[in-house]
């Protein structure tokens, strides 16, 4: 007569659920910490062109454009317009951005701070 195996679970099979569950929520982490949107980089743009490329951190940097000075400042996690002698202040209103597509707008000086991810900026440097 057949025998029916054991369904019981044993210590083992709990030992590879336990990896499995492990492995799951070590994957979770990195995408958690590296989502595939996270913004790297900063592209500032006067007149539609692209005048300097800048990773992401603790910087502060004035551009003239078009009559206009326009002070960035960026952080590790996004980047704003801290001050503008622009007549509008939409550009400085628009306060910080901290994802990958996103941008601010001077359209007196025309000049435009985007954020661009960190992998297309990799693929730029690299
Ligand atoms: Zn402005």
């Amino acid at each position: 007569m057949k025998q029916f195996p054991d369904l019981k679970p044993n210590k083992a099979d709990a030992l590879a659920a336990l990896a499995v569950l492990l492995l799951a929520a070590a994957l979770g982490a990195r995408l958690w910490t590296s989502p595939p949107g996270a913004a790297g980089a900063v592209v500032v743009s006067i007149d539609g062109a692209a005048v300097e490329r800048v990773a992401l951190g603790e910087w502060s940097r004035t551009y003239a454009a078009n009559g206009y000075t326009v002070r960035v400042e960026a952080t590790a996690g996004g980047v704003r317009v801290a001050a503008s002698d622009c007549p509008t202040q939409d550009c400085v209103r628009t306060g910080t951005i901290t994802r990958a597509g996103q941008s601010i707008v001077c359209l007196p000086a025309r000049l435009v701070v985007t954020l661009t991810g960190a992998a297309e900026y990799d693929a730029v440097a690299g």
